[in-house]
């Protein structure tokens, strides 16, 4: 058994205080705690992850990572895997709140155009008694009267603060959308609740590009298909064989974003001695590309188990 030294617990509480992070905010702090650039010694960065998830999974808690949907930024955060509403959303929520949120979600979820948003009307909208759960609506129980009393001033209260604890985002066009919270901790929930998942990372599409075909359900991340055309220069769509709409996204678009996102990783708090050898590490890509690799192989295996142990309930 690994002991945790102050710098693991540091990070640690630095994800539970703040909520997820970005992961700028997130390598900077690990940067203050010990001295290390994340994007030049990433393997000690993944082995600081790996040792802190070790301890978490006692108490049944996962350090993860996942991309902001909405703005395609990683994000890292600590999630609680016992999946049950009142310990995922704390003794902050109450049950009329906890069911209004879940009805937003699941109205985000089920959009077929995969805006992964809902307009603020339409979640104000929203009618608890849907979320009844389906045994006790079957016996013909009654609306609980917290349901039925649950005002319009209650539902925007709750709105306020389910996006200030990133449960919910509000998106530019001034929609709602799931925050990284969500997005981190509902994986599972995604995925059982058949969200069509991203062609390329096997994430949930829940804000993303659709195939223009009739009858296609393949969606792709816009980040996820600007990273492919950096790579190549098209893209089939391999649900039915046709061209992948490009007209938004140009090869030079594609590729200046990936290198944008390389640059700002090199530099992220890197001291100015080592930004040569930085450069240099950098250059070679392939080194690069693994190290991404690693990281979504990592999220993906880390979903695939959440998946499993939700089924196995
Ligand atoms: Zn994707
Ligand atoms: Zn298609």
């Amino acid at each position: 058994m690994v002991t945790l030294s102050w710098k693991h617990h540091t990070l640690i509480q630095a994800l539970i205080s703040r909520g997820p992070l970005k992961e700028k905010e997130f390598h900077s702090i690990f940067t203050g705690v010990t001295g290390r650039n994340p994007g030049t010694v990433k393997k000690i960065f993944d082995k600081y992850l790996l040792e802190i998830n070790k301890e978490l999974s006692y108490v049944h808690f996962e350090l993860k990572v996942c991309r902001d949907q909405y703005d395609g930024q990683v994000c890292y955060g600590v999630v609680n895997n016992v999946s049950d509403d009142q310990s995922k959303l704390g003794t902050k929520y109450s049950v009329p709140q906890i069911a209004f949120f879940k009805g937003i979600i699941e109205a985000i979820a089920q959009d077929e155009a995969a805006q992964g948003c809902i307009s603020g009307f339409d979640a104000l909208n929203i009618r608890l008694e849907n979320q009844i759960s389906s045994e006790a609506s079957s016996s013909q129980q009654q609306v609980p009267p917290a349901f039925r009393n649950f005002s319009m001033s209650q539902k925007e209260k709750t709105l306020d603060e389910l996006v200030r604890d990133k449960w919910l985002c509000r998106t530019r066009e001034g929609n709602i959308g799931l925050g990284i919270r969500s997005l981190l901790d509902l994986r599972s929930w995604l995925r059982n609740n058949d969200v069509p998942s991203c062609e390329v990372c096997n994430e949930a599409g829940v804000k993303a590009d659709l195939c223009p075909t009739d009858g296609c359900n393949v969606r792709i991340h816009k980040y996820c298909l600007k990273k492919l055309l950096s790579q190549r220069d098209d893209k089939r769509c391999s649900g039915c064989g046709k061209p992948w709409p490009l007209s938004k996204i140009t090869k030079s678009e594609a590729v200046d974003e990936a290198m944008n996102e390389e640059e700002s990783e090199t530099q992220a708090a890197a001291p100015k001695s080592k930004r040569k050898r930085q450069l240099r590490s950098h250059g070679d890509s392939t080194e690069n590309g693994s190290s991404q690799a690693s990281l979504a192989s990592t999220s993906g295996a880390n979903a695939r188990r959440v998946t499993r142990s939700g089924h196995s309930r």
